[in-house]
């Protein structure tokens, strides 16, 4: 039987891995639950709360009944904002499994609504069951749909409800050191500008801490290297779709819909503009349409590349369109082709440069007195701080379903760790080696 769960935890608390921690332990399930991410854009999903699913056999009414209590017991149903779904399947036909695999790809990368989510559970004969007004629905059928060409692991352990709210007691150093075995194979441990441990959320959470990276081996290679003084309740290993950009679509910019995860190519039209706030905003063409795409204050020093572009750049985008279709979140970004931009400087005469013989009026040797006009002016091509490549925004500001570029080059073989050192010796700054 196949069984998903969404939107149990709130801001306040609560945590939907922990209660596939719980499920998976109560059910005997055997194999790595899956921890998916969802469409990072839609307004309610802010906080980033990830949908789980599993499978199981067994007795399928105590299988139902031993999910509900706990989902019941767990769940914050307290919370306006919180709305748990949670589906069981009993089998698939293949067509079903494409249906479900098809919501599960709408469901990561556009807005899907609840009323579409509930004509394909009855499709593919899902028992539903909601909590209050039932959203979790979308979510729990599209982790029981996700396939997952790509995928990352993460590892969470569990703090002990008396310890919940206190300061977490992961040794800052151990996970440095942690990071420079692991890493890349492990990505998203730290934030190397901010010196930031990103493995521990702060907050009221079961959560101690996750560890990310390509395989189940690395991960918990990774969980033996900390030091941790608290106990630890349980640790879980998820398949998860993080850090695989499983999000992102190739879209033109006409056909763009509100909260779309995209790649689009263009040109920039509009060279990069300081706005209120220290974001960063250019314009870009496609030859359909128009958009503003935006590198946000907390995306750091990734605003210094982008501040670099320049009008005719050609490159990729790839981010979230916001609620109006005319804005568009970056991720990362491609350049492609750099346009050769000009200066326009006197002509010589007499071996140096002539001035200026006032405004509009062109040009005048100081030596010999010879005048030129407006149209004599020299175009110098000006050098570009920027070359062509992919750049990212740093680990603090990336999404949880982003693929950090690290990821793009799996360490194979001796060249590609080599590589794979190099990457560690360049992660300083946010640009590809
Ligand atoms: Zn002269």
């Amino acid at each position: 039987m196949f069984i998903g769960v969404d939107d149990t935890d709130s801001l306040k608390g609560g945590c939907t891995t922990y209660l596939a921690a719980l499920l998976c332990d109560s059910l005997g399930v055997t194999g790595y639950p899956k921890l998916i991410r969802l469409n990072p854009n839609i307004p309610y999903r802010t906080r980033g709360n990830g949908a789980i699913a599993f499978q199981v056999e067994g007795d399928a009414g105590k299988i139902e009944k031993t999910t509900l209590d706990l989902v019941k017991k767990h769940a914050q149903l307290g919370d306006d904002n919180t709305n748990p779904g949670v589906v069981f399947i009993h089998e698939l036909t293949p067509e079903q499994r494409k249906r479900l695999e098809g919501f599960y790809l709408k469901t990561v990368s556009e807005l899907v609504t609840l009323e579409e989510a509930e004509s394909v559970a009855a499709e593919v004969n899902a028992e539903v069951h909601r909590f209050k007004n039932g959203r979790g629905v979308i979510g729990a059928l599209a982790a029981v749909g996700s396939k997952l060409p790509d995928k990352t692991y993460e590892l969470i352990a569990y703090r002990v409800k008396r310890n919940y709210g206190k300061e977490k007691s992961v040794d800052e150093e151990s996970v440095y050191k942690m990071d420079r075995e692991t890493y890349p194979e492990t990505f998203d441990n730290i934030d190397p500008d901010k010196k930031q441990i990103l493995i521990s959320p702060h907050g009221y959470d079961p959560v101690l801490c996750g560890i990310r990276g390509d395989s189940v081996e690395v991960v918990r290679r990774a969980w033996k290297l900390l030091k941790v003084s608290e106990e630890v309740e349980r640790i879980q290993v998820f398949e998860t779709n993080q850090g695989t950009d499983a999000h992102l679509r190739d879209r033109r910019i006409s056909e763009l819909k509100p909260y779309d995860c995209v790649i689009i190519e263009g040109e920039v039209i509009i060279s990069p503009q300081d706005i209120e706030g220290g974001h960063v905003l250019f314009g870009l063409s496609d030859g359909s349409g128009k958009i503003a795409c935006a590198a946000y204050e907390p995306t750091g020093d990734f605003r210094k590349v982008v501040r670099k572009l320049a009008e005719g750049d050609r490159i990729r985008v790839f981010g979230g369109i916001g609620k109006h279709p005319n804005t568009l979140n970056l991720e990362k970004l491609q350049v492609l082709e750099l346009a050769r931009l000009c200066e326009r400087i006197p002509p010589e005469c007499c071996g140096r440069r002539m001035t200026s013989a006032g405004a509009g009026k062109g040009f005048k040797c100081r030596k010999c007195g010879k005048k030129a006009g407006m149209d004599a002016v020299v175009l110098r091509e000006v050098g570009r701080d920027l070359g062509p490549g992919l750049y990212e925004v740093p680990p603090r500001a990336r999404r949880h379903l982003s693929k950090p570029l690290v990821r793009f080059r799996q360490p194979k073989g001796r060249f590609n760790s080599l590589k794979s050192k190099l990457f560690k010796v360049m992660r300083r700054g946010s640009s590809e080696p």
